[in-house]
């Protein structure tokens, strides 16, 4: 019979970052996966011969003494991860289809607000205004500034402060306001449901410093996974979680997929927490609980396609572009699906540290779950069996067509330097990291009901967590805090953050 101190469902980023503390501490830890691979959106593939990311396209907040840097540098992962930074005069360049200019963001706050101040020098004030309110916001939030936590942790204005009416209030050219929300693929906003902290969490990061992941992000779980063994726990994949067992309201033992059990003192989910609930038997909690979980949003999918290249025919680019086809800014399912794709990130991943020639393009368009819904009941991830029904390849190949029409126009070399093309839709995205209709970000924070939005890492049953995305924020330093804050119920926090800041 195996028994651990801490059972951790799935291998999400936030998962394993929860079980290398914990085994740091002297828990025993086995964390069960579903999947093949360990990481979850961390996952990379192969296609000829070309490695593709599925999920971690830059990370921000690496620089030296950063704060994703000090947490890296605790968890042993910084000196070993092979990184490129971005261009610091542009890593994100944002246009629009109806003019030719590129808007580039900058690196470290003075370049930021220099460089936007040149293209908009009418808006000087504004712009510093942003620049103070979006530190200011950070500064408040103690995880995110290496501090122990106090509860709660959040002055409570921020929480309902409206990303599109304090942008609108400080700055009257909308253009410069679609350029400070150009690359809202990263947090998808919603014009009246974003709140500016999560805005500010996300973009503060990456001014600070933007780095790609030479070879993909699937790094950072091996080393994780390594660490977690070296440290004395398990790591299984190919683990299905079918069910949680609980006896007496406390949850006792994980049923797997292949019959086995596991059992354990406590268990935490690196799930989404709607399906989490969906693992217990349902008389174990309050339905007004379950209803509150049940009812927070989810952020939408993404269809996302990468383009293998013939060889040394288009130059490796350091930088995003974030592109927008027509003036909605938004990433919400309130599209046109004949106008899709409003929003396009483009980036070539990165293979080395001197690249001259891109191995791929990769793009990410936000997409709705209903345009895939006629194809919902199949399940898939084996790439080799194709279970999906011709018309899926059709609809598929159409969409692909739509996009390479855009991006042909904004990088018209590329034609003829095209050797495959390979993309996921929502379905994927479900498929591989079981979250709800493929949602790529999970639960979404909403400024109208900041509480409703807002989710602990406690559960109503006292021995059940719950970690990743859908707690605190998405996005590697979102779920690197979080997995922190769900391990503040096991060890000393502040000794903990004595030992990032110090390590
Ligand atoms: C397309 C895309 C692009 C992104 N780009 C970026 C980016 O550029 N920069 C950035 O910082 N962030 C980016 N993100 C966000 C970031 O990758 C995620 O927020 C983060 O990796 C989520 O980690 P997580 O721990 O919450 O869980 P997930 O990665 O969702 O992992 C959950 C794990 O649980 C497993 N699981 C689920 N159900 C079960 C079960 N029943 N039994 C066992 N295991 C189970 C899943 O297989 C999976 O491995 C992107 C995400 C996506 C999808």
């Amino acid at each position: 019979m195996e028994h651990y101190d801490v059972v951790i469902l799935g291998s999400g980023l936030g998962g394993l970052i929860a079980a290398n503390i914990l085994s740091k501490n002297n828990y025993s830890v086995c964390v069960v996966e579903k999947n093949e691979q360990f990481g979850g959106a961390l996952q990379i593939y192969k296609r000829d011969n070309v490695m593709l990311d599925t999920g971690v396209h830059y990370i921000g907040g690496l620089g030296k003494g950063e704060n994703l840097y000090q947490f890296f540098k605790y968890l042993g992962l910084i000196d070993k991860l092979t990184l490129k930074q971005l261009d610091k005069d542009g890593f994100d360049r944002i246009s629009f289809s109806e003019n030719e200019e590129i808007y580039p963001w900058a690196n470290g706050y003075e370049n930021f607000e220099k460089t936007l101040t040149n293209i908009f020098p009418k808006e000087k004030t504004g712009i510093q205004a942003y620049v103070k309110m979006v530190k200011e916001t950070c500064e408040s939030l103690e995880l995110y500034n290496l501090k122990t936590p106090d509860a709660p942790s959040f002055q409570a204005a921020y929480y309902s402060l409206n990303t599109y009416d304090f942008l609108k209030s400080i700055i009257t050219d909308e253009k410069l306001i679609a350029v400070l929300l150009g690359n809202n693929l990263l947090y998808y906003a919603d014009k009246d449901k974003t709140p500016f902290y999560v805005h500010a969490l996300i973009v503060n990061s990456y001014i600070l410093s933007a780095w790609r992941c030479i070879d993909g992000g699937q790094q950072i779980a091996s080393i994780l996974v390594r660490s977690i063994r070296g440290n004395g726990g398990k790591v299984l994949r190919l683990q299905e979680v079918v069910k949680i067992e609980t006896e007496n309201g406390l949850a006792t033992t994980v049923q797997l997929k292949s019959g086995k059990q596991i059992f354990g003192k406590n268990f935490i989910s690196n799930i989404n927490p709607s399906l989490t609930l969906d693992l217990l038997d349902e008389k174990v909690l309050r339905s007004a609980y379950k209803k509150r979980i049940k009812s927070i949003e989810n952020a939408m999918s993404a269809f996302t396609m990468h383009i293998i290249l013939k060889e040394n025919t288009f130059p490796y680019f350091n930088y995003n572009r974030y592109h927008f086809t027509t003036n909605n800014l938004w990433c919400n399912s309130r599209y046109e699906v004949e106008n899709w794709p409003e929003n396009l990130m483009i980036f070539t991943p990165a293979f080395g540290e001197h690249d001259t020639y891109a191995k791929s393009i990769s793009i990410m368009c936000s997409m709705s779950f209903d345009e895939v819904k006629e194809w919902e009941t199949s399940h898939s991830t084996v790439p080799e069996k194709n279970i999906r029904d011709e018309n899926y390849l059709v609809w598929k190949a159409a969409k692909e067509q739509k996009v390479l029409d855009i991006v042909y126009t904004l990088y018209p070399s590329l034609k003829g330097n095209i050797s495959a093309v390979h993309s996921a839709s929502p379905l994927t995205y479900r498929d591989y990291l079981n979250t709800k209709e493929g949602s790529t970000y999970g639960s979404i924070k909403n400024c109208q009901h900041p509480l409703e939005s807002y989710l602990s890492p406690r559960t109503k049953i006292a021995n059940l967590y719950l970690t990743g995305q859908d707690i605190n924020l998405h996005g590697i330093l979102g779920v690197t805090i979080s997995a922190f804050l769900t391990c503040a119920s096991f060890v000393d926090m502040d000794q903990l953050m004595k030992e990032v800041r110090e390590a």
